[in-house]
């Protein structure tokens, strides 16, 4: 069991696959962003290996995510790898829904669970102009291509700009009427790469349901009023799935926070928000021992700091957020 020094048991483990991605959401990195090369990221073996060393460490549930963890090469037998790990019992994966028409089958079947799909609007011109260039009748058929496989429950991921898709919300939230989706709008959170926008083109939680409900009625508690993993969960009148907020800047969930992140290049990030990091990779590319690696990511944990400091104006600024994977 890996323990914080708050006493809080960290078992989820958030992987960024890769940086690269074929979208560059305005929210999350620079239209001319520069992606790591790729000797200087985790290789298939690498990755097992401390999925291994997470997973003996009590680590039991894994997201997958990016960049675009679905660009990433040999997608599927990393999934199957990581899904008969001993000890992993929960394996999701964070994605852009692109790629899901081709992959969400062979996914399905080599282990994965379930998706999260990032869809911040249904108007086909602001998906482009949030994306850059994306088409969203693409994440649409991804969509629908997760459901068909199993992939459920459907978990459906807007970031909310100002600007950009504030009244988007609405149409998002009227999905979960008819489908048992949940639909969550994400507070945007600032990092380097995409700063100025990100600091002053938010849209608050509280802003957001003032959007929804003048449109579509109250939003009742859900979950009997429980977190789902970060996400406040509340129901439309009548609607067979729910809406979700994940508020991370007004209203942070730092107390119940079980996560740790392993970014693309090997460090153990220990939260999100913050810089600090252990590098992992390098140790193990200099011959480490795998009980080297193991203490070096129990000291890390350790030491993972009790919560974000954006209340206080400490941005991380050492990272873009595709590095790093939300
Ligand atoms: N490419 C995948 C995707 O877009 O779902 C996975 C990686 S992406 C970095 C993970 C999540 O972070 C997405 O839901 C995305 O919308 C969210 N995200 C990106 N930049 C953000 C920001 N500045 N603030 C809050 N959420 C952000
Ligand atoms: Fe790519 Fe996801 Fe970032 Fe959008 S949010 S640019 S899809 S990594």
């Amino acid at each position: 069991m890996a323990l914080d020094r708050y006493g809080r048991d960290i078992h989820y483990l958030r992987i960024s696959l890769t940086d690269h991605c074929n979208l560059r959401c305005v929210y999350c990195m620079p239209e001319d962003m520069t992606f790591q090369p790729n000797a200087e990221l985790m290789q298939d073996d690498e990755l097992i290996l401390l999925v291994r060393l997470f997973a003996s460490l009590g680590f039991d549930k894994i997201r997958l995510t990016g960049g675009e963890p679905t660009v990433r090469g040999h997608i599927v037998d990393i999934v199957r790898e990581i899904a008969l790990t001993p000890g992993i019992r929960s394996l999701s994966m964070t994605t852009n829904g692109v790629l899901l028409p081709k992959l969400a089958q062979p996914l399905a079947q080599a282990g994965l669970k379930r998706v999260n799909i990032s869809i911040d609007t249904l108007n086909p011109e602001k998906f482009r102009r949030l994306t850059r260039w994306g088409s969203l009748e693409d994440v649409w058929q991804g969509i629908l291509a997760a459901e068909e496989a199993g992939l459920t429950p459907i978990k459906l991921n807007a970031v909310v700009v100002r600007g950009y898709n504030e009244r988007d919300v609405i149409d998002l939230a009227r999905l979960t009427i008819e489908r048992p989706w949940q639909v969550r709008f994400i507070e945007m959170m600032p990092f380097a790469g995409a700063t100025d926008l990100q600091l002053n083109q938010a849209v608050t939680t509280e802003q957001i349901m003032e959007h929804i409900e003048a449109e579509l009625g109250p939003l009742h508690t859900a979950n009997g009023g429980e977190l789902d993993g970060e996400a406040r969960v509340f129901q439309l009148d009548g609607s067979l799935g729910t809406v979700g907020f994940i508020s991370t800047v007004t209203q942070p969930f730092c107390a119940s926070c079980t996560r740790a992140r392993l970014t693309a290049d090997g460090r153990l990030r220990l939260c999100l928000l913050r810089e600090g990091e252990v590098d992992l990779l390098t140790p193990l590319r200099g011959g480490a021992s795998l009980s080297d690696l193991r203490q070096l990511i129990l000291d890390g944990i350790w030491y993972k700091p009790w919560g974000h400091g954006l209340a206080e104006g400490l941005i991380p600024l050492n990272r873009v957020m595709n590095q790093i994977g939300g």
